[in-house]
């Protein structure tokens, strides 16, 4: 695949018109076309190892930015390497409505560093949200989260040396928070994200939800006939 900075400054790239990737806006699946080259002659002169093009989401229209290794620079032509690096990379979504706020400052964190793609960071991120639910919850809700992260392992058929990394990340750490968690790559870092999840989602979430839809229930069936009162009349 060959892409080239041509010098009218025009960006030549082979398979441009195939290149997609999940836009970090919109978090959508879309074709990106170029929108911002930099200009040949200042870049000749300069030569520096990466160039930055800017790129225009075709879903959404917001910029998104990549950064170019330089292979060549030739007289008319100044040819790239087609690995790009994403400067913004999609944030991992998550619903933190019912969530405590030190649960959920913590927990946007872990997602800030699973985005950036430092695995690490975020095991050792996740650690310190799961240390804040038990303090949150005590030591029965602590037991619960323990046997439904079993319960997440039969579901999902996590593998044993995964299942023993996630444990250890959220469960072992005595003396709280000074035990080292162990490295994680990108594929238990994903394993744990996703059972993360499912844990707020069990401990805070489906709770608050349910609170919320008894409350409305409750609110239907005390209202006369089963009718809301018009507000005209509930103010006289
Ligand atoms: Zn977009």
């Amino acid at each position: 695949m060959a892409v080239f900075i041509d010098s009218s400054g025009r960006l030549q790239h082979d398979q441009g018109r195939g290149l997609a990737l999940k836009c970090p806006h919109c978090q959508v699946l879309a074709h990106i076309t170029p929108v911002s080259v930099p200009d040949f002659n200042e870049t000749q002169l300069h030569k520096p190892n990466h160039v930055g093009i800017v790129y225009r989401c075709e879903a959404c229209n917001a910029p998104i930015f990549l950064k170019f290794p330089v292979k060549l620079y030739a007289g008319s032509r100044i040819e790239l390497a087609p690995n790009f690096t994403e400067l913004e990379r999609p944030r991992e979504q998550f619903s933190f409505t019912h969530l405590p706020e030190d649960v959920e400052a913590l927990f946007k964190e872990a997602l800030a560093c699973f985005s950036s793609g430092c695995y690490n960071a975020f095991a050792s991120m996740c650690r310190r949200t799961a240390l804040a639910v038990f303090a949150e919850l005590g030591e029965g809700g602590k037991l619960r989260l323990y046997d439904e992260l079993g319960e997440v392992r039969k579901m999902a058929e996590v593998d044993d040396a995964t299942f023993a990394t996630v444990r250890k990340v959220l469960f072992d750490a005595e003396p709280e928070g000074r035990s080292s968690p162990p490295l994680l790559g990108a594929f238990e870092a994903g394993v744990l994200l996703e059972i993360v999840k499912d844990l707020l989602y069990e401990a805070y979430v489906r709770r608050g939800r349910l609170q919320q839809a008894m409350t409305v229930r409750r609110f239907f069936s005390e209202a006369p006939d089963g009718k809301v009162t018009p507000l005209e009349k509930a103010r006289s």
